[in-house]
């Protein structure tokens, strides 16, 4: 986005990536329908970046989630508001787009050149480029930087650009997992019984959050995955590694009250096992009834209040995070800090910052893209000025 907002001013572009082909994980993020955007109201949307929402604000002024959509449709690729507000291309595929794009590019005249791997500077400031034929010296006016985070490492982004950038003095925050799954100490009797099967229709809040959000998630073999997870996973993230753990708090019945609940477990059992008394009374059956005896003791299920406290509010310990190669997306990297509001790190003037490698994070819902999209509009913009040029 950078690229495209530099050559339409008129000014020569060259974009270099590490792998075979650019934008990899654009493509891989289309195998799950690439959900461009999210139409919600704007300031809705922005809050979705959480302590950096004043920081990523600004891009989005500069280039929104209309402006996202328009980009799209003039690319080609029609876009429409699926029933959760999330959009998506209507083919609901990434490769149309971004073929069309990098058509439209090099047409323009922006030049791509794969199998470069960025290595740092020369004493004298030029770009070192690892390339098939040996390495490589480069120098320009300018220099944006979209080097990503540090998961999906096959897909390119490393995260090995952290120590090039530290040895030039710009702070970096520690490359962490965001919308990750989480680990949970399950016996081996639930693990083997109930990985692989959704946890639907539940609601889900940290401990000491009340904003219970309903969905669905996935018991892995060892531990909670998948969207509804996803949504919480800084502040899950955030007590794991400030306190050794996160409490989970499941809502295994969200459609139902405490007091139903209670009247209900509060029902003669007779010779019934607790299984058969919580399916034919309250529909809680296979996975959800395993999570229940898995964190709950066993001695609980003689306390009908406790059981129906349980049900409505069952607390689950999650000790850790899958590792930050399997994440969705980083949290931390360049901190706001070191770059100017044109993304131009301080210590090194003309070299700017976009996307994911910058110190943000959301959750999933589109996000993540037009928080990227934008942030390379906006690295544009600044080159621009850097350049003593203007908007073409
Ligand atoms: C499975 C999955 C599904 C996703 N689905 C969605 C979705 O539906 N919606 C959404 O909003 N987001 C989604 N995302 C997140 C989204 O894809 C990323 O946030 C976005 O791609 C980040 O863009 P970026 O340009 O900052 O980094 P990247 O897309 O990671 O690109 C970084 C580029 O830099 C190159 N590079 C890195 N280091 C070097 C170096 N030293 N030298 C040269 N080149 C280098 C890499 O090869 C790569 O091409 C998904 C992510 C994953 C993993």
């Amino acid at each position: 986005m950078a690229a495209e907002t530099l050559v339409k001013a008129g000014v020569q572009v060259d974009v270099y990536d590490a792998m075979p082909s650019v934008g990899r994980k654009f493509l891989l993020a289309g195998r799950g329908g690439l959900n461009l955007t999210h139409s919600e109201p704007a300031a809705a949307f922005r809050s979705r970046f959480g302590a950096r929402a004043s920081q990523v604000s600004p891009w989005l002024e500069q280039f929104d989630v209309q402006a996202l959509r328009q980009w799209a449709h003039d690319l080609g690729t029609e876009t429409f508001v699926g029933s959760s507000g999330r959009v998506f291309p209507k083919e609901m595929k990434a490769a149309p787009l971004l073929r069309a794009w990098l058509q439209r590019l090099r047409a323009s005249g922006v030049k791509v050149h794969a199998r470069h791997v960025w290595r740092g500077w020369t004493d004298d400031g030029a770009l070192l480029l690892d390339t098939p034929q040996g390495t490589t010296v480069r120098r320009a006016d300018a220099v944006v930087l979209a080097l990503g985070g540090g998961s999906w490492s096959r897909l390119g982004s490393d995260g090995a650009w952290q120590s090039l950038l530290e040895d030039k003095g710009v702070v970096v925050a520690p490359l962490q997992p965001a919308n990750c799954g989480f680990l949970a100490d399950w016996s081996p009797y639930f693990s083997e019984r109930f990985a692989g099967q959704p946890l639907k229709s539940v609601a889900i809040a940290p401990q000491g959050d009340f904003g219970m959000r309903r969905g669905e998630c996935m018991v892995t073999s060892d531990g909670l995955e998948g969207g509804l997870l996803y949504a919480w996973s800084a502040s899950l993230r955030d007590a794991v590694l400030t306190k050794g753990q996160a409490l989970l708090h499941v809502d295994l019945l969200p459609a139902r009250d405490y007091a139903h609940v209670l009247e209900q477990v509060t029902w003669p059992r007779g010779s019934r096992s607790w299984s058969s008394h919580l399916g034919s009374r309250l529909g809680l059956h296979g996975v959800k009834v395993g999570l229940l005896r898995e964190c709950l003791a066993k001695e609980a299920f003689e306390h009908p209040e406790t059981l129906a406290a349980a049900i409505k509010c069952l607390p689950v310990r999650l000790y850790g995070m899958r590792p930050l190669d399997e994440a969705i997306s980083t949290a931390g990297g360049v901190r706001f800090e070191s770059v100017n509001q044109d993304s131009m790190l301080l210590s090194l003037p003309g070299v700017f910052c976009a996307g994911e490698m910058l110190d943000w994070e959301a959750p999933t819902g589109g996000y993540l893209l037009t928080a990227c999209f934008a942030s390379g509009h906006v690295a544009g913009q600044g080159v621009l000025r850097w350049l003593g040029l203007s908007a073409g």
